[in-house]
């Protein structure tokens, strides 16, 4: 497909003629999105621009290189990911300041959501070069939308941290947290992501995990979080996947926990002194130690 001519009849956001524009593309930054799975996701415009700019600037030339010539695209690709950031961006600079006009893009989505563009747009800004965002796809706000989840207020928390501690206690400091919560994980590691979840937000939260979106197996898989825990504890889900996860509710936010009888509900249940100390901790943000104590003096097998 060849870019279409614009249409004179809709309200572009510059509404400069053609020619002048033309010869203010100079001296630019583009961020332009790109599809997350389905090719045909891209806007006229970013195609028209990705066409005409003098250099794109790709965190993965190969995936750029198949969606270029997709379009017929014919423009110069240079190579611009997490491990030359820091120096590309210092070149891509120099350009944009002597007078290039240059694209951004990432592997898939938007350029700066958990993908690298930050550094650049920086310093573009920095050295007073425009830079124009050319909206698109990203797997965030797909995955929201899908999930059926309130919208109206979300946190994107992109990649948990891989270590059990921080993540774990990152989760329990998000507990009465209202907004709708966003994360990106690696399929393998959904499984843990989610039982962390689980053990510090509730398990009754409503969630919902979404895979390959906009590809041959797109996937919702909506549940409470202890379903979705169970669910891809033994099997890790196939793909790409984004975590949805409801916010507190105002009232269970604004209600701290009832620490003796959730520790008295938990003996009843048969659970350990040990294992209601890690659980609760996690839940409350109270230390181990003092659960731990509690369970203990209100143990009936002392
Ligand atoms: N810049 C991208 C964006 O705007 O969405 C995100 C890039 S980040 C490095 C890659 C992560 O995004 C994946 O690990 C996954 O969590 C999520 N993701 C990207 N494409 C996806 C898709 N088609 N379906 C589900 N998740 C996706």
């Amino acid at each position: 497909m060849s870019p279409p001519p614009e249409d004179p009849t809709s309200a572009p956001a510059d509404p400069a003629p053609p020619a002048k524009r033309e010869a203010r593309a100079a001296g630019r930054l583009y961020v332009v999105a790109t599809p997350i799975g389905n090719l045909e996701d891209i806007t006229y415009r970013a195609v028209r621009i990705l066409s005409s700019v003098e250099l794109i600037a790709a965190e993965d030339t190969r995936a750029a290189q198949v969606l270029l010539g997709r379009y017929g695209i014919t423009t110069k690709v240079l190579s611009y990911f997490e491990g030359n950031e820091a120096a590309r961006a210092e070149e891509l600079t120099a350009r944009l300041r002597a007078g290039a006009a240059i694209a951004v893009i990432s592997e898939a989505g938007t350029p700066g959501i958990s993908d690298p563009g930050e550094r650049l747009v920086k310093a573009a800004i920095a050295a007073g070069v425009p830079v124009e965002v050319v909206p698109g796809p990203s797997a965030a706000i797909t995955a929201l939308v899908g999930s059926g989840l309130p919208g109206e207020r979300f946190l994107f928390l992109g990649f948990p941290p891989r270590e059990a501690g921080p993540r774990q206690e990152g989760f329990a400091r998000l507990r009465g947290e209202i907004a709708t919560l966003i994360l990106y994980e690696s399929p393998r590691r959904t499984g843990t992501t989610l039982a962390d979840l689980a053990a510090t937000l509730g398990e009754a939260r409503p969630a919902c995990v979404a895979r390959e979106l906009t590809k041959v197996h797109e996937e919702y898989v909506r549940g409470t979080l202890g379903e979705l825990a169970a669910r891809y504890a033994e099997e890790a889900p196939r793909g790409e996947v984004v975590i949805v996860v409801a916010g507190a509710a105002p009232e269970a936010a604004a209600a701290p926990v009832d620490l003796e009888a959730e520790v008295r509900a938990r003996l009843a249940r048969g659970e350990r002194p040990r294992e209601i100390a890690a659980a609760l901790a996690l839940l409350t943000g109270q230390p181990r130690r003092k659960i731990y104590q509690l369970a203990l003096a209100l143990s009936p097998e002392r």
